[in-house]
């Protein structure tokens, strides 16, 4: 790392692409799908990769080279590439490091997408997937095998606000030469930096708290230059690459992450301790609640708590149904990390089909709600939870 690296709020503003002739301040929007070139002798030394420029924007473009750039340097990464979702990044990922009969091993409690990828498609390839409950990770090194390519996870998970120890994940993989691929979607590159703890690539859903507003889709891989070198030349041959339109907005986006998650998660921590002292509430799961069980972990790897809070209101599924029915400002959907306060009920809704045994392991009990705190005043999100809880 540089001698002259500044902090993160700054490195998010100050990392922009190259001024143009008009000396804009504010980074201007680079729509265009191509880009010429001088003369054949430029040509050919571009495509030979002999010369550093965009050539065509399905490999880079300028909007997109920023955001990458500011993305590195909040991870700490070596290089990256960016995508039209969270989901493009994770599968053009998968797809460049695994051949046909590889293994993975993963955490089983990961974003439902990525699930699915690996009991709908894996299988096709005759790439096999191994899982470990969030609760039992000495479990893990039982689940290797000689053709394991990568240990998967994502800390704090989803729906469960459970958190993984990454440093613990991260000694395994040395020891058994696997590579560590974390979802840090959850967290945001601004309270937990993977790479910092060993993980060798790390992937985003842009369309989550980097862009914040719930306006654009996209994602991202980051971290060491050889493999994101192989992701880049997947990607540019499938085409699964992020719009400039989007990268734009994402860009600008960044330059106010810190600030935004610092009050995402103050607001989650104050609803926390709320709930923690509502009668109706059975239990709260916040990583930096003392009552947390990975509290000390949350505390080691991530500088704040988080957006997202679960708690169970008393009455199973109908207990769960009749506080969503009551709710009248915070917003009924299955997104997050958004303005707006979101509240879900998984048993009715995204874990509907899900399992009994595999809800019970990633924490999700009929009753369980999950709350994505917005950046409306404290005052207002707990008033409304008070009133369904009422
Ligand atoms: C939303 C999400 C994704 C997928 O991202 P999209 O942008 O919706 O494709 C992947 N991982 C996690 C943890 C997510 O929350």
């Amino acid at each position: 790392m540089s001698e002259n690296k500044k902090h993160f709020e700054t490195e998010a503003i100050r990392t922009q692409s190259e001024n143009t002739q008009f000396s804009e301040h504010s980074v201007p929007l680079y729509l265009t799908s191509g880009f010429v070139f001088e003369d054949s002798e430029e040509m050919r030394a571009s495509f030979a990769e002999e010369k550093q420029r965009d050539l065509y924007s399905r490999y880079s473009n300028p909007n997109v080279n920023e955001f990458v750039d500011k993305v590195c340097k909040m991870e700490g990464a070596e290089a990256g590439f960016a995508f039209a979702s969270g989901m493009a990044a994770v599968f053009s990922t998968f797809a460049t490091l695994l051949d046909a009969g590889d293994h993975v091993v993963s955490c089983s409690s990961v974003f439902g997408a990525t699930h699915g990828l690996f009991t709908k498609y894996f299988p096709k390839w005759n790439i096999e997937c191994s899982y470990f409950d969030i609760d039992k990770v000495e479990t893990i090194e039982s689940l290797i095998q000689p053709n394991t390519k990568f240990i998967y996870a994502e800390t704090p998970t989803n729906p469960g606000v459970d958190v993984l120890d990454l440093e613990f994940l991260s000694a395994i993989c040395k020891k058994h030469n696997l590579l560590l691929v974390i979802d840090n979607c959850f967290a945001t590159p601004y309270l937990q930096q993977p790479i910092k703890f060993g993980a060798d690539l790390v992937i985003h859903s842009a369309t989550k708290l980097m862009d914040g507003q719930g306006r654009v889709l996209g994602g991202v891989t980051v971290g060491k230059k050889e493999l994101i070198r192989e992701i880049y030349l997947f990607s540019r041959l499938t085409g699964p690459s992020m719009s400039p339109f989007n990268a734009w907005v994402l860009s600008k986006s960044l330059e106010t992450l810190a600030i935004r998650v610092e009050r995402h998660c103050e607001n989650a921590l104050k609803l926390a301790t709320f709930l923690e002292a509502h009668p109706k509430v059975t239990w709260v799961k916040y990583p930096f609640l003392k009552s947390h069980p990975k509290h000390d972990i949350a505390k080691k790897q991530m500088k704040m708590g988080g957006s997202i809070v679960a708690f169970e209101v008393e009455g199973g599924i109908a207990g769960g149904k009749a506080f969503f029915d009551s709710i009248k400002m915070c917003s009924l959907s299955a997104n997050l990390g958004d303005t707006r306060t979101i509240v879900t009920h998984p048993a009715s809704t995204t874990h509907a089909k899900v399992e009994a045994s595999v809800k019970a392991a990633a924490g999700i009990t009929d009753g369980m709600v999950r709350c994505s705190l917005g950046l409306e005043h404290i005052d207002d999100i707990i008033a409304d939870i008070e009133q369904a809880l009422a």
